[in-house]
């Protein structure tokens, strides 16, 4: 049975991998930007960012992806500073941002990830993954390197297990995954999100203190972003639950609502005609059934 199962999961990640499923094309010149003092984003065009922060003692690397964007990352570092890579953060436990850490393992780096993911990924191994060398407990864990010190904020129930942002403190600059994706609708079925929940983790990395964000995806070509877009991808799951809300109201056929809501306020955003209706089903099943998915507080600890 074990073995099925690993033979079933290899070979959807052998599929996904092999599939373009983000064609995005990246000038090479643009690849990598540095957003603020010794703080790089990476930017392949494979439809995910990583970021580095170079120190002088050593690189801290953030977001590995998979194998191939990985060894970019690594060039991309190599390319700036011959410094050791002395740590890779995962944000969290899904495969699309999980994998390639060998890459950085071999390179002499520690892994580290939040122990929610930490567990997710010992019991559900992708083909691609590295388990990190550590899950750290709690709520905020903080390295500091060559004088740099950056924040790991685990920001509960959101999106996936373990989700943390990470926080380079002096430079006020953030890294997020996939909770914030600039000028973009939410990702098509909104996959693995507890929406109020979303919300408040959203509203939790508003109060913190940085000028300048990363993000894992971006609907704009910018290699950063500012606390706006955390703001503006916040309104927008709280204006489209308010559109829903509407048609409740109105009576409209639950099966029409998602044909039905159109948010005019977002149509330049990336995908809106594709994802909005998915959005829209996703969202309005957490409003019908009761928020998923869910976990008890501090499940987080354990
Ligand atoms: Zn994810």
């Amino acid at each position: 049975m074990v073995n099925i199962k690993l033979l079933a999961i290899a070979g959807l990640t052998a599929l996904l991998l092999q599939v373009p499923f983000f064609t995005t094309q990246a000038a090479a010149a643009e690849i990598t930007v540095e957003v603020a003092d010794g703080v790089y984003s990476y930017r392949p065009g494979d439809g995910y960012i990583s970021m580095f922060v170079v120190t002088s003692s050593g690189v801290v690397a953030m977001e590995p992806v998979n194998t191939k964007h990985a060894q970019g990352l690594l060039k991309a570092i190599r390319s700036i500073t011959q410094k050791p890579v002395r740590y890779l953060l995962i944000t969290h436990n899904h495969w699309d941002h999980s994998s390639g850490g060998q890459v950085f393992r071999d390179a002499g780096a520690k892994i580290l990830v939040h122990n929610e993911a930490y567990q997710w990924m010992q019991e559900n191994p992708g083909r691609d993954m590295a388990l990190p060398d550590e899950g750290w407990k709690g709520k905020r864990k903080d390295i500091t390197l060559g004088g740099t010190t950056i924040e790991m904020h685990y920001i509960g129930m959101s999106h996936g297990l373990g989700m943390t942002v990470f926080r380079v403190a002096q430079q006020k600059v953030i890294y997020i995954a996939d909770v914030v994706t600039p000028d973009r609708v939410a990702f098509a079925m909104v996959p693995d999100f507890n929406i109020n929940e979303w919300i408040r983790a959203l509203s939790e990395i508003e109060k913190m203190d940085f000028n300048k964000a990363v993000f894992s995806h971006s609907g704009n070509k910018a290699p950063f972003g500012t606390k706006a877009d955390v703001i503006k991808n916040r309104e927008f799951i709280q204006d489209l639950q308010k559109a829903i809300v509407t048609e409740f109201k109105k009576g409209t056929n639950f099966l029409k609502i998602p044909q039905v809501v159109k948010l005019p306020k977002y149509e330049n955003w990336a995908m809106y005609k594709e994802w909005l209706p998915m959005n829209v089903w996703r969202v309005m099943l957490d409003m019908y059934m009761g928020p998923f998915p869910w976990r008890p507080a501090l499940a987080f600890e354990k």
